[in-house]
């Protein structure tokens, strides 16, 4: 196809945009690292989630539908989960289980289509174990004091991705000294493991793996030795990122372990990285409650992927409203991916140009009320490509939210008191009462039934 030279894709490893050329064009292979399953889901891990997920249609549209393989992990392992599991007493697997549960249910709530692999860490000890076996024979990996240690020294062009001064690299590195390192940069592959946490037998003792191996492994096993795109958070890239280059590169032999690698800016509240650990955080279910899916997908990719965003509510609201007033415009055409102008094309092939693209997308709108041919059917393809328009007009139109459906049975409570308090006659309760309904936005209508009875109808001001 003649799109295949257009797309341009910023590659964290070399600082720039390149042309991207797929190591095999009939099997484009995307790995994205994905969530530790030991809590709900926040909107900043919604935004890896969210921006890969368009680029996977993106390749799927270049490439082919049956040619993209989209692998995104579950990590399943990891202290937190031990600990949490231990705190609630249950074992990981449930605790891990019944998060991904709500995780696929939240993403798929936001647009977002499964990878086509969903490896999880626990399912790929024996890969792991491999990887590590290699990178001792191959002298990159050292056992000392049950644990497996990953020596940085053996790897001259260690750091090559996030291009830290040694000295920084370091700083970081002595937080987690310990006796058994040869060097402070040195980092864990394997730990033994105590009798009361989890463990699996191994070469070197039950232990369990560490964070970068998992990755190594489960890339590894579903995309092979090399792969052509890497994605994740931009805090990431050091160390995760550095370190999982440096296993699959040195077991298996290669100048890379993926081509190029993708990192997304961070969401942050009041200038600052929305993380469990600041508590400044909103999860992906309770914003769901707030907004529709689409509207916090549309209020995330409306910011380039590699600029951070800052989540106001304000600029919630201004989503809602664009997209209220698109969709019934969207919404009489068909979307077809044969539809999609070349404006459009060009923005997110250059590396992913989302604000162009909706660009693009308004032009289209306004081009369409206008009465411009084509220009409808061109913004519903668009905003397909984009996982928008994707519910009916009654759906979108009949969205409420949670906490509207949750005060309904609170309004009728308090609309039942009052009808007590009139035939009662009390008249300070029933006007308390009533000014408490309106202080909601709630409009009452008093009459009487057939029977004259007294009734009172109730309707939202929106
Ligand atoms: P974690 O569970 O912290 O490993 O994060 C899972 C994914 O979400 C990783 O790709 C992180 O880089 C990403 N992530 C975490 N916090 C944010 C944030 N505030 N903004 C954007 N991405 C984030
Ligand atoms: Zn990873």
């Amino acid at each position: 196809m003649s799109h295949h030279k257009a797309l341009r894709l910023y590659n964290t490893l070399t600082r720039q945009k390149e042309d991207f050329t797929p190591i095999d064009p009939a099997r484009v292979r995307l790995y994205v690292c994905g969530p530790t399953v030991y809590d709900l889901a926040h909107i900043g891990n919604a935004r890896p989630i969210i921006v890969f997920d368009v680029l996977n249609r993106l390749l799927r549209h270049l490439y082919g539908d049956d040619k993209v393989v989209y692998v995104r992990n579950i990590t399943d392992v990891d202290d937190k989960i031990n600990a949490r599991a231990a705190e609630r007493g249950v074992s990981i697997r449930e605790l891990t289980e019944e998060t991904a549960t709500i995780f696929h249910k939240d993403v798929a709530a936001l647009g977002c289509a499964p990878p086509d692999f969903e490896p999880r860490a626990t399912d790929h000890i024996a890969e792991m174990i491999e990887i590590i076996k290699r990178l001792i024979v191959a002298g990159n990996a050292y056992e000392a004091d049950g644990h497996v240690l990953f020596s940085v020294p053996s790897m001259p062009d260690y750091g090559r991705l996030s291009r830290r001064p040694l000295d920084e690299m370091l700083a970081g590195a002595r937080v987690d000294v310990a006796s058994y390192k040869r060097d402070d940069m040195d980092f864990v592959l394997w730990k033994p493991s105590k009798d009361s946490e989890p463990g699996w037998d191994s070469p070197w003792g039950r232990g369990r793996p560490g964070w970068h191996i998992e990755c190594s492994a489960m890339s590894w096993k579903h995309l092979g030795e090399t792969f052509d795109i890497h994605g994740g958070g931009i805090d990431l890239v050091f160390p995760h990122h550095e370190n999982e280059i440096a296993q699959s590169r040195c077991a298996f032999g290669h100048s890379i372990m993926a081509s190029v690698w993708m990192h997304n800016g961070f969401l942050q509240v009041e200038g600052e990285k929305m993380s469990k650990s600041l508590g400044n955080f909103i999860t992906i279910r309770d914003a769901l409650a707030d907004w529709p899916g689409e509207v916090i997908r549309f209020n995330m990719l409306k910011t380039h992927y590699r600029q951070p965003i800052d989540w106001t509510v304000a600029s919630l609201r201004e989503s809602k409203k664009e997209l209220d007033r698109m969709y019934p415009v969207a919404k009489q055409f068909a979307a077809s991916s044969a539809m999609i102008p070349p404006d459009f094309m060009a923005a997110l092939c250059d590396d992913l140009n989302m604000p162009e693209a909706i660009t693009a997308l308004r032009r289209l709108y306004a081009e369409a009320n206008d009465g411009v041919a084509l220009a409808g059917a061109r913004l519903a393809s668009c905003g397909q490509m984009l996982g928008l328009f994707g519910k009916s007009m009654p759906e979108w139109i009949g969205w409420r939210p949670a906490s509207a459906a949750i005060d309904e049975l609170y309004v009728q409570r308090l609309v039942n008191a009052r009808i007590q308090a009139r035939k009662a006659k009390n008249f300070a309760e029933s006007d308390r009462i009533r000014d408490e309904l309106t202080g909601l936005g709630i409009q009452l209508k008093d009459g009487k039934d057939a029977n004259g009875e007294l009734i009172t109808q109730w309707e939202v001001k929106l």
